[in-house]
C-alpha cells in the first residue's frame, strides 16, 4: 500500500516538474515572440518617414528632369560626362558606359558598401531572425534604371543588353546568398512590349532568373505612374505623382509576407513612402543639370510633387496593381 502511495507521489512530482518546464518554455517562447514583434515595430517606425532629405540638392520632393528630350544638349554641354567618365556608345550595341575609375564608380561603390554593412548589422542584431520568427521574410527593393542597369540619359533599355552598375548587381547576389528576398520594381511600362521584353532579357542574363522568379519578383509600374492607368485615382491634380512603388511594396508585404528592410534606387520615387525600410539613394548626376528646362513645371511654376496614394484609392489600386505590373 505504502509502495503504491510512493509511486503516486513520485508520478505527481514528475508531472509537476514537466508541466513547470513546459510552462517555462511557453512563456520564454511568448516573450521571444513579443520581443521580436517589438523589434520589427521599432524598425518600421524608424524607417517609415516619407521624406528623404537629399543633401546633394538640399531640397525635397524634386522630380527628375526629362532628360530624354534634352539628351543631345546635355551631352554637348554637361560636366556630368566627367563625373561618369562617360564613354558614349562605348558598350555593346551603342550603350553608354561609365568608367571604372570615375567619381561615379567610386561614389556608387561607397554607397553600396554602406548598404552592405548595414545589412550585416541587421543580421548580427537578430533583426532578420526576428522577422523570420514571425513567419515573415526580410526583403529589399531594387530599382532598375540607373540603379542596377546603367541606362544613362535614356533612362530605359529597349534591347536588354545594357551595362550593369556592378556594385549594385553584386549586392543583389550577396542578399540572395544570405536568404534575403530581392524584389525589382521599375517605372518602365509593362504595356510597352520593348520595355517588357528588354527587362525580361536583362534580368535573366544578369541573375539567371527563371520565368517563375521573373513573375514573382519583377514589376513594371510605368503604366500607373504615367501611362494608361495614370488617372486610376482621380482628382489628384496635374502636378502630383503618386509613389506607386510604395503602394506595390505595401501590397507585396500583405500578399507575400515580406518585411521591407531596405529600398535602393536613384530617384525619390524609389524610396518615398512608409513601406521602404531604410532609404538608399545611389548617385545620379545625369538628371541634375541646370541647363535642362524642366518640363514638369506647370504654368504657375509649381514643381511636380511626389505624394503617397490617398487612402480611399488604396482598395481599388490593390485589386489591380499586381495584374497590371507583373511579368507574365
Ligand atoms: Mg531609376
Amino acid at each position: 500500500m505504502k509502495q503504491k502511495k510512493k509511486i503516486n507521489l513520485l508520478s505527481i512530482l514528475i508531472a509537476v516538474y514537466f508541466v513547470t518546464i513546459l510552462l517555462f518554455i511557453i512563456s520564454f517562447h511568448n516573450l521571444k515572440i513579443k520581443n521580436s514583434r517589438a523589434m520589427i515595430s521599432l524598425f518600421q517606425g524608424l524607417t517609415e518617414n516619407k521624406i528623404y532629405y537629399e543633401n546633394r540638392k538640399g531640397k525635397i520632393f524634386q522630380f527628375p528632369e526629362n532628360v530624354k528630350k534634352y539628351s543631345v544638349k546635355i551631352a554637348s554641354q554637361s560636366d556630368a560626362n566627367d563625373y561618369y567618365g562617360l564613354k558614349t556608345s562605348g558598350y555593346k550595341d551603342g550603350y553608354d558606359i561609365y568608367s571604372d575609375d570615375s567619381q561615379f564608380a567610386n561614389d556608387c561603390q561607397q554607397t553600396i558598401d554602406d548598404a552592405r554593412n548595414l545589412i550585416n548589422v541587421f543580421m548580427q542584431s537578430k533583426l532578420l531572425e526576428a522577422i523570420r520568427s514571425q513567419g515573415k521574410k526580410p526583403a529589399i527593393m531594387f530599382d532598375i534604371d540607373n540603379t542596377l542597369e546603367f541606362s544613362s540619359r535614356i533612362d530605359t533599355d529597349l534591347k536588354g543588353q545594357g551595362p550593369p552598375v556592378k556594385p549594385v548587381v553584386e549586392l543583389v547576389k550577396y542578399c540572395l546568398k544570405n536568404g534575403i528576398e530581392c524584389y525589382f520594381i521599375t517605372a518602365r511600362a509593362r504595356s510597352d512590349s520593348r520595355e517588357l521584353s528588354s527587362t525580361k532579357i536583362w534580368m535573366k542574363q544578369t541573375f539567371g532568373f527563371s520565368d517563375f522568379q521573373l513573375r514573382k519578383y519583377v514589376y513594371l509600374v510605368g503604366d500607373l505612374a504615367y501611362g494608361r492607368y495614370h488617372n486610376i485615382c482621380p482628382g489628384l491634380g496635374k502636378n502630383v505623382s503618386i509613389a506607386y512603388k510604395d503602394v506595390l511594396r505595401k501590397v507585396l508585404s500583405e500578399k507575400d509576407g515580406v518585411v521591407w528592410i531596405m529600398s535602393i534606387g536613384d530617384q525619390l520615387t524609389d524610396v518615398y513612402g512608409k513601406n521602404s525600410g531604410v532609404k538608399i539613394l545611389v548617385p545620379n548626376q545625369l538628371f541634375d543639370n541646370a541647363i535642362v528646362p524642366n518640363p514638369y513645371y506647370d504654368k504657375t511654376g509649381e514643381r511636380l510633387q511626389v505624394k503617397e496614394l490617398p487612402s480611399e484609392c488604396y482598395p481599388q489600386i490593390k485589386e489591380v496593381i499586381l495584374n497590371i505590373s507583373r511579368i507574365d
